[in-house]
């Protein structure tokens, strides 16, 4: 049989990654993305450019694919659900319509028992007069916020009226937990009871944007196995197909919160590129693709940092050990806050 070409819908450092492990299974891919500069075509077999409702575009783009993925979970579903009529999109849509949306996302995980932190929609400001159980608390937007985007801290209602927010816009109140620390879990389902699980991988925010992403975790041995159960069962019930990561928090009393669900590769497994022997990416694509499912086996410890802005320019001007593989995302341009490449320290 011969090998499906693998579409991806979004074009930045994820997208080059994930075609870089296609290229490696001799899988073509074909990026679709709104950004003419996106980087991940320097690294796919061919590249469209073209907004997300451009049915011209969406088109091309399914002539050329036999499978759909995603490298980010914004995208609009309409269009997902639009290219899953003719192509099989994964993982499927009404997964990425729950992730989407922070308060459908939280039903979703408690329905499950599963713990995340106290939350509330807010529809109105006055609402936030019977919140006070949830305050000092995050507000955030329900949906397209990342890396702490369009979310505000609430100490008060008088924070509260400082503020110009526009309610209908949809936002969720959510109690600040006390950190301890933050992990992350990444499984790749295959079908059903079929899955590869990474070790936890402890990370470290900082202006709640990820600086480092370590392994193995240091933390108890109880919050290694109720991390990798949840992600297990949030995955088996999603029917899930492709690699999934799930953000945790660990307050100080030891008690582990889902924080959320990103339905796709993530930024905390940039480090199982080496210290594994599939990677991520790799097992991503093994599974939409339907190929062959590898017993993971972990090679090393290690620490990836997270180069942010302008830092990327002493990297590129810099000598590396054997231990250390540096990856550059080669984004046209540098930008303050903008992850702009990674290294990782393979520790023996
Ligand atoms: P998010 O975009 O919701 O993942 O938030 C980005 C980061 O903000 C998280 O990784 C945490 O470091 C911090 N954060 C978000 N929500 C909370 C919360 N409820 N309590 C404490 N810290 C939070």
């Amino acid at each position: 049989m011969s090998k499906p070409t693998l579409g991806i819908i979004g074009g930045g450092q994820l997208g080059s990654m994930l075609s870089i492990a296609a290229k490696k299974l001799e899988i073509k891919t074909v990026i679709f993305c709104d950004n003419l500069d996106a980087p991940a075509q320097k690294f796919s077999d061919h590249f469209i450019h073209g907004s997300y409702d451009d049915i011209k575009k969406i088109n091309e783009f399914l002539n050329k694919t036999d499978v759909i993925t995603y490298e980010f979970e914004n995208i609009p579903y309409q269009t997902l659900n639009t290219i899953n009529k003719s192509k099989p999109v994964l993982p499927k849509p009404s997964v990425n319509r729950i992730v989407q949306h922070r308060l459908a996302e939280k039903d979703f995980i408690n329905k499950l028992n599963i713990r995340t932190t106290m939350y509330s929609s807010v529809e109105d400001k006055s609402e936030i007069n019977s919140m006070q159980d949830l305050l000092p608390g995050l507000l955030k937007t329900t949906t397209l916020g990342y890396d702490g985007k369009g979310q505000h801290l609430i100490d008060s209602i008088e924070d509260l009226n400082k503020l110009d927010i526009d309610f209908s816009k949809g936002y969720i109140l959510e109690k600040l937990v006390k950190l301890k620390k933050e992990i992350s879990v990444i499984i790749t389902r295959f079908s059903d009871k079929k899955y590869e699980v990474y070790e936890p991988i402890e990370n470290v925010h900082e202006d709640q944007i990820l600086k480092f992403s370590s392994i193995p975790a240091e933390i108890s041995n109880k919050i290694l196995e109720q991390s990798k159960t949840w992600a297990i069962q949030i995955a088996e019930e999603l029917k899930y197909v492709g690699t999934l990561c799930v953000e945790f928090f660990i307050d100080r009393n030891e008690n582990l919160y889902v924080n959320e669900i990103a339905p796709r590769v993530h930024n905390s497994g940039h480090l199982t590129i080496n210290a594994y022997n599939v990677s991520q990416f790799e097992n991503h694509v093994r599974s939409v693709c339907k190929l062959e499912q590898i017993p993971l086996k972990k090679i090393s410890n290690a620490k990836m940092t997270n180069i942010i802005g302008d830092q990327i320019n002493v990297y590129r001007n810099r000598q590396f050990t054997q231990n250390e593989f540096f990856f550059d995302y080669l984004k046209k341009q540098i930008k303050s806050k903008r992850k702009m490449g990674h290294l990782t320290t393979l520790i023996n």
